[in-house]
């Protein structure tokens, strides 16, 4: 039984409160803060309405470290969920230290004012929580996060050596909006017109943003679709993490239409991060933009079609070639009849509460700072499918 403490109130927040709502054998206590307290008790209220359990909220600025240790001291939790924004990274797990508390993340820190993210940055509080016996688990979603539990369950059954590893994620679900991005617009942006990188025999290879293409036919009905390559952050992680490795890439689908949405942006100056003076105003002209795009949140209603996120990954098992792709397919319109949310929100949220689940229960219990594929996948990918994200997998020779 334990008391969990949620940081952030936004589309991924509501969807982890819920499922942590629903195992109230493991989540006792279940208190939500963020910076619009407004927010949280909408997210209180659902909650109640669909498991009739309560939820305590807290306003919070977790970008003060003073506050948040006081909010830790005052709630006393097990566990720290940061479902808040990658900028507030740093600051909580500063928090968790001062205050002894362990911390869960689904995204790395990136800084304001640089649209650079890494894992350097939080590597560096490794000897921190070990010296404080605590766990800090990076990237709890689903790309990062299921995707590098996919990669160490292949590593632990399916191949003695992984050589090549394709993470392919697909939205393929419909909103009917001329344009919006499946969770918070600002990160989305950022994240999506960063130089393309991929690794490949021990060497990082820049590309221009979404500069190549492939197609794959996806599972469940999907087809086949455009796939852009990019960088994702847990292909820093894995490159070290997986054995005899000597490619990896990821890829995201994008319709044509979000493409030439994209390209406008770019060229009038829209996804720009340096203030501009308006009126006497400094203005950020990303952060505008984000306020004039829809709430992720909001999509859940009007969303169609299916998500297929996963891991194609060839190598070697008992000395013969064996290839091996793990995925998951989840439902826009199924995730939203159960927890009023879009399938983006939903595939992230789950995994946020089954790593949750995992480090309070003491199944995944390591003092430091951990990428998901450094914890035994097992017991997690059990959950996974019991909390609504069955996994395949196929063979594909
Ligand atoms: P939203 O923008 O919907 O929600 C973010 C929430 O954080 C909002 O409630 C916001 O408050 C709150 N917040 C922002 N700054 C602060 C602060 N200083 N103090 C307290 N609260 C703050 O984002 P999403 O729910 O879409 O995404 C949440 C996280 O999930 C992001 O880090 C994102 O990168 C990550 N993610 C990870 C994925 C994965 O697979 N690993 C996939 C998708 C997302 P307010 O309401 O006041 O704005």
């Amino acid at each position: 039984m334990a008391k969990v403490l949620i940081i952030g109130a936004g589309g991924v927040s509501s969807v982890v409160t819920h499922k942590c709502a629903q195992a109230p054998e493991i989540f006792s206590d279940i208190v939500l803060a963020s910076r619009t307290r407004a927010k949280c008790d909408a997210i209180a209220a659902s909650v109640k309405q669909r498991t009739g359990r309560a939820v305590e909220t807290a306003q919070l600025d977790a970008d003060k470290v003073a506050d948040t240790v006081a909010l830790i001291r005052r709630v006393n939790p097990d566990l720290v969920m940061n479902i808040a924004l990658p900028y507030q990274d740093l600051p909580i797990m500063d928090a968790c230290l001062e205050a002894g508390v362990s911390y869960l993340d689904t995204a790395n820190y990136e800084p304001p004012d640089e649209a650079k993210f890494e894992y350097k940055w939080q590597w560096a509080y490794q000897k921190k929580f070990q010296d404080r016996g605590l766990m800090a688990l990076l990237g709890s979603g689903f790309d990062p996060g299921v995707t590098n539990v996919f990669c160490a369950y292949a590593q632990k059954h399916l191949l003695d050596e992984i050589h090549v590893l394709d993470i392919i994620d697909a939205n393929a679900g419909d909103h009917g909006l001329p344009f919006a991005t499946n969770f918070n617009p600002e990160i989305n942006l950022r994240e999506v017109t960063a130089r393309g990188r991929y690794w490949e025999r021990g060497e990082w290879v820049e590309t221009d943003p979404l500069a190549w293409k492939m197609r794959f036919d996806f599972p469940a009905g999907i087809g086949p679709k455009n796939c852009y390559l990019m960088y994702h952050e847990e292909l820093e992680s894995l490159v070290l993490n997986l054995k005899g490795l000597r490619r990896a890439r990821f890829w995201m689908t994008f319709s044509d239409n979000y493409l030439n949405h994209l390209q406008v942006f770019k060229n009038v100056g829209l996804i720009g991060i340096e203030p501009v003076d308006f009126r006497g105003q400094s203005i950020v002209p990303l952060q505008f933009l984000a306020r004039l795009l829809p709430d992720p949140a909001s999509l859940g209603p009007r969303t169609r079609g299916k998500t297929c996120i996963g891991c194609l990954m060839r190598g070697v098992k008992g000395g013969k070639p064996r290839t091996v792709y793990i995925y998951n397919i989840c439902d826009h319109e199924a995730a939203y009849a159960e927890l009023g949310s879009q399938a983006i929100s939903y595939t992230t949220g789950v995994p946020a509460m089954i790593g949750a689940m995992m480090m309070v229960t003491g199944a995944w219990n390591k003092a430091g700072v951990w990428n998901m594929e450094q914890m035994d996948p097992d017991p997690f990918l059990d959950a996974l499918g019991r909390y609504g994200l069955p996994w395949v997998v196929q063979d594909m020779d």
